[in-house]
């Protein structure tokens, strides 16, 4: 920049000095200096035209030849179109690319804008949700109008994935997982789950099938064993016998409640739920277990930390006593004899809490989060002796979660465990 400026100064004096030169000799001084500076000034209005004809027009790549300080404005000028040039080109590749990825992508992608419309997708989405260009712009739940779909669009709780079946194929299963970017933009992926989904229908009904065909072969056996129990005078048979009576309920039981676990993962949650005094309910299961814990000695107790008007809470009485049950039966089960278990209930602003406290053996911290899976046992040999079936604390779970309510284990080994439900209050 700094030798165009002094060639420009330069050119500048070599037209001072000739035009006062000239002016000096022909007594017209002014006259020359003024034509001198009007001839500069004509040059600085040509270049000016070159420069934005160049600009307008863009007919050659390169630009006008030129010195001075003029020369350098087109040099740099021209670099900077160079520049920019490079970095679109650059930027469209990347673009590009990108947009090959996504349509190579089987999941479908849906990007929103900040107020939930339409914005990009990717030929995947454009199949399963049978998207066209004039849908640009247009609000995203007037094409997923799944009533699930806008309570988890609106609530804006995205942490789990949320399956549907597709409104455009009936056959298939689609799993939506929303994502939030940028400023408040959204970005869907969408996956056809039917395998997965086909699968776990066929596990599902599997058991259910299974348990059920089992069920009364079951209770026949069951039938005879007991009247040969009872009829039995070969002293011999009394141990086989009685040992072939205890597998037999064993195996009863194990049937019952793999088939209260099918019939929670089959049916839909929500259906006859309706207001539940949970007191009363409690009382109820407090005196079932009692009859197991007055065998054993233990002490049972119930407090309702409740002091306003009896808690009514809306839910399904029948999964919510096998649920309690559950737990208040597992206390009983595995505290020692002359042992103490108490229930307590109470709530706060938001939520409602039960819990199921004992002096127990506890459990080590490893196993808690495994506890609730199925056929998950701390100790086997802990278990056979209290004839469990390893599958109600996974019922346990399953209730809870068809009440939108969750399951906290806490537990120290050699002093007792604490189960408590929490479940959300009502709305008013
Ligand atoms: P089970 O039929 O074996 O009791 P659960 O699913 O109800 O099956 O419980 C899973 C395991 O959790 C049990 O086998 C037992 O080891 C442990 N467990 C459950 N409740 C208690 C408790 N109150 N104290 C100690 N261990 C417990």
């Amino acid at each position: 920049m700094l030798k165009g400026f002094s060639t420009e100064l330069q050119r500048i004096l070599v037209i001072l000095v000739v035009c006062s030169v000239i002016g000096f000799f022909s007594d017209h001084y002014a006259l020359w200096m003024l034509f001198g500076c009007a001839i500069y000034i004509l040059w600085m209005l040509w270049q000016m035209r070159r420069l934005n004809q160049w600009l307008v027009r863009q007919e050659s790549e390169h630009p006008p030849e030129a010195s001075g300080i003029w020369g350098q404005i087109f040099d740099n000028i021209y670099q900077l179109q160079r520049d920019q040039r490079l970095e679109k080109e650059n930027l469209q590749a990347v673009i590009k690319r990108i947009q090959e990825i996504s349509s190579a992508l089987k999941d479908g992608l849906v990007i929103l804008d900040a107020r939930g419309h339409l914005d990009f997708w990717n030929p995947a989405a454009h199949r399963m949700l049978a998207l066209s260009t004039k849908d640009q712009g247009q609000s995203v739940i007037n094409f997923i109008r799944h009533p699930k779909f806008v309570t988890y669009f609106e609530e804006g709780n995205y942490e789990e994935p949320l399956e549907l079946p597709s409104s455009r194929f009936a056959s298939k299963q689609l799993q939506f997982q929303i994502t939030l970017f940028g400023k408040n933009e959204r970005l869907i992926v969408i996956r056809d789950v039917t395998q997965l989904h086909n699968l776990e229908k066929m596990r599902q009904d599997f058991i259910a099938n299974v348990s059920h065909e089992l069920r009364t072969p079951l209770t026949v056996i069951n039938g005879y064993v007991e009247t040969l129990v009872d009829n039995n005078t070969t002293p011999t048979w009394i141990k086989p016998l009685q040992q072939m009576l205890q597998q037999s309920k064993r195996m009863s039981l194990l049937i019952n409640d793999l088939l209260v676990l099918s019939k929670l993962e089959t049916t839909e949650a929500g259906h006859n739920h309706k207001p539940i005094n949970i007191e009363q309910l409690l009382a109820i299961v407090k005196s079932e277990a009692e009859v197991l814990s007055k065998e054993k000695e233990q002490q049972l107790t119930l407090i309702c930390n409740n002091t306003t008007k009896p808690l009514q809470l809306p839910g399904n009485e029948k999964e919510l006593h096998s649920a309690f049950s559950n737990l208040v039966i597992n206390a009983v089960k595995y505290t020692p004899n002359e042992g103490r278990i108490s229930l307590l209930l109470w709530q706060d602003q938001k939520h409602f809490y039960f819990s199921v406290s004992d002096n127990g053996p506890g459990i080590e911290a490893q196993h808690i989060p495994r506890l609730t899976e199925r056929f998950y046992r701390v100790d086997a040999s802990r278990n056979s002796s209290t004839g469990g079936t390893g599958l109600g604390l996974a019922i346990v779970k399953h209730v809870l979660m068809r009440h939108d309510a969750e399951l906290q284990i806490t537990s120290e080994p050699g002093r007792g465990s604490t189960f408590t439900c929490i479940f959300p209050l009502p709305q008013k």
